[in-house]
């Protein structure tokens, strides 16, 4: 029996002297300390449950969308050792028969339980709103190939990116609604109402709707011209769908994350990292599926040959570091575990994770009073360490 003793971030509250414990891959027990445990517990200062990171292309090097198994271990392994307990492996656009392979692959890694599922980003997304989505992949959506990756998948795909206004898009919302996947929008140069229609259709059938990192890869909100934007933070603020949020104080001011922190509140907002293969790397030349990535000051952006500054080319953050940023600036840590870890796990329909109470799997992140890492329990028991 493991037991840890630190203010414990719990659905209720945070507890602020706690002591959590842990059988086998369970939490058995979270109760406040009493006197009686003066020398009960591993102490830390802070006890969160484990960060859910829904998309997400790598790291340490690793590239989901087109590393070998190993490499994409490597990659899973570096996010669960800085506290990423539950992963959706990202691919980006690329032709078809790369996605099936690579989607096979992916879930090769997922029976092996090192992540949780696969995130197929694109094809089906708008060209004009590439990010750094390969444009020559881009293709109008196509509900068949769609079914072709999830098959693929066996069963291990759990959400699809594609842009509103792209063909058949209320075809692909059947295919998620078939094989019990998230239906993401993003990518997107869509009006409000064609982003409205496609989440209408989605909450007929019961399909999960995100929004994929708001803000970026689409227009901003104009008053007069309110597009997918609006729409899909105004149906966020409703509860009818759950948005995106990279931030990490490179794809999204601080002060925009703020304004959809207090507008939408943790329940319907999530961070992810859109991490590629650099993140926990040095700057330096990487590749996102079949392009070059220049890494700068940790920011990585699309490689130009012009001396033009290319576009932001997925994230280097861990969950951890957006936890850190946010906790750092003054925001409620207890909000901030929400959307690390509680909103995305409803996300996925993983009832048992996600938030610190007893029965759940043991996915915890022990921090000290500088909120540095101190301790990461994945199914209760320390993950092993990656670089
Ligand atoms: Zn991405």
């Amino acid at each position: 029996m493991i037991s840890l003793r630190g203010a414990a971030v719990t659905p209720t509250g945070v507890v602020p002297d706690a002591i959590v414990t842990v059988s086998g891959d369970r939490i058995a027990s979270v109760r406040p300390a009493t006197d009686a445990d003066a020398a009960a517990g591993e102490r830390f200062a802070w006890i969160l449950p484990g960060f859910v990171d829904i998309h997400n292309h790598g790291g340490a090097g690793g590239s989901f969308p087109d590393s070998d198994l190993a490499g994409c271990r490597t990659a899973a392994r570096h996010h669960r050792a800085h506290g990423t307990t539950t992963l959706l492996a990202s691919l980006v656009s690329a032709p078809g028969a790369h996605l099936v392979r690579q989607t096979a692959v992916l879930a090769d890694l997922a029976d092996e339980g090192e992540i949780d599922g696969v995130h197929l980003e694109g094809p089906f997304v708008n060209k004009c709103r590439c990010g750094a989505q390969d444009p020559a992949a881009i293709i109008p959506g196509d509900p068949d190939l769609l079914a072709r990756v999830a098959e693929a998948g066996r069963g291990w795909l759990r959400s699809v990116t594609f842009a509103p206004e792209t063909a058949h898009a209320l075809e692909l919302v059947n295919v998620c609604s078939h094989y019990g996947m998230v239906a993401s929008l993003g990518h997107t140069d869509a009006d409000f109402d064609t982003t409205l229609a496609v989440l209408e259709h989605a909450e007929r059938l019961g399909v999960t709707v995100t929004a994929t990192h708001l803000f970026n890869a689409m227009p901003p909100i104009h008053h007069r011209v309110p597009g997918a934007a609006a729409a899909m933070l105004d149906a966020a603020a409703l509860g009818r769908m759950v948005v995106e949020l990279v931030a990490d104080g490179v794809h999204l001011h601080d002060r925009t994350v703020d304004l959809v922190w207090d507008t939408v509140t943790p329940t319907n907002a999530v961070f992810v990292t859109d991490a590629m293969s650099a993140a926990g790397m040095a700057d330096g030349a990487y590749e996102l599926g079949d392009l070059h990535v220049t890494v700068t000051g940790g920011i990585a952006r699309l490689t130009t040959t012009d001396g033009t500054q290319g576009s932001i080319a997925g994230g280097t953050s861990r969950l951890l570091e957006q936890v850190q940023r946010h906790i750092r600036r003054g925001r409620d840590i207890a909000q901030a575990a929400a959307m690390a870890a509680t909103t995305g796990a409803k996300v996925l329909g993983l009832a048992d994770r996600g938030s610190i109470v007893a029965g759940n799997r043991a996915d915890l992140v022990c921090l000290d009073a500088d909120l540095k890492l101190a301790k990461v329990l994945w199914r209760g028991a320390e993950p092993p360490s990656a670089q």
